[in-house]
């Protein structure tokens, strides 16, 4: 028996959406369904740092699209894959990225930012999952779902109450459509990215409490790097995770395995 593997991580011929693809790792991912050959659809509500980066991403590959969307909004959600569809049919792969992240006490979180937390980090990908599956269902085609969770989703930390409740429910959510999806064919499994240096925690991580933080709670003691979620996620998006589906998949430098 002969295995290629290069081959299995491929993404050719296959439409990827990527929700949050205007920055961090969002942004850093499309490149990488390029670079394995998918057609990408950038979705964020910034449409303007999403041309930045589909001019990236055309250097890769010829096949990108951008597109408006708040993951908030039914009809943006619905009107982005109308979008996808007409140009290059049905989305394939979802990365469902897209989420904020500020902190605050939980004495402090008035109902608004509650809802705001919940209504990006957990309804936003439900929506995104729900639409994507109800459109591959209904091609009768298979599919993958990635979504984004945290570690925060695995375990807590000070300050973020509601994202960590958020987070939790993307686990779950995760492994209960990869159970009811399995039917159409469509894997849905999660990445619970450690920390890593982006625009919602940069100003955090350039201070000295974070510095020692590092360095008394993550194993690795640093941070992770963009580069290494691309393994990843290729192996959930592609045919090489292909009886892979409901796995919540750590990459955190042992983050969740520190000791108590
Ligand atoms: P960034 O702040 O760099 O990216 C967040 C992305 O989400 C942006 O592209 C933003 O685009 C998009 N976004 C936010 N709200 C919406 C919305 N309503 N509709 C559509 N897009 C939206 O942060 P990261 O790259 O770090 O975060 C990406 C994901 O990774 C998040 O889900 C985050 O929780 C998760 N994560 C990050 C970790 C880290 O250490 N960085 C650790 C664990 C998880 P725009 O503003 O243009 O809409």
């Amino acid at each position: 028996m002969s295995h290629d593997f290069a081959q299995n991580f491929s993404l050719a011929d296959r439409t990827v959406l990527i929700t949050g693809a205007s920055s961090g790792i969002g942004a850093h991912l499309a490149r990488i369904a390029a670079r394995a050959g998918a057609r990408v659809v950038l979705a964020a509500r910034r449409l303007d740092r999403l041309e930045q980066v589909a001019r990236d991403v055309e250097w890769e590959c010829a096949q990108v699209l951008s597109v408006a969307l708040d993951v908030t909004d039914r009809a943006s959600v619905e009107a982005a894959f109308d979008a996808a569809e007409a140009r290059f049919g049905v989305v394939d792969v979802v990365l469902n990225n897209a989420g904020i992240g500020n902190g605050q006490r939980p004495l402090e979180i008035s109902e608004e930012e509650w809802r705001a937390m919940l209504a990006t980090n957990l309804d936003g990908v439900w929506r995104v999952a729900q639409v994507a599956a109800q459109r591959l269902a209904k091609a009768g085609r298979g599919g993958s779902i990635v979504n984004i969770a945290s570690i925060l989703g695995l375990r807590v930390g000070n300050g973020y109450s509601h994202y960590c409740a958020a987070k939790a429910g993307v686990v779950q959510l995760t492994k209960s459509l990869a159970l009811e999806l399995a039917r159409y064919r469509i894997r849905v499994n999660a990445i619970a990215p450690g920390y890593f240096k982006t625009e919602m925690n940069a100003a955090f991580f350039e201070s000295d409490k974070a510095k020692s933080y590092i360095r008394d709670l993550i194993p690795m003691r640093r941070l992770g790097q963009l580069h290494e979620l691309e393994g990843p996620f290729l192996l959930l998006a592609s045919d090489a995770g292909g009886f892979m589906t409901g796995s919540v998949l750590a990459v955190d430098g042992g983050h969740l395995v520190s000791s108590i």
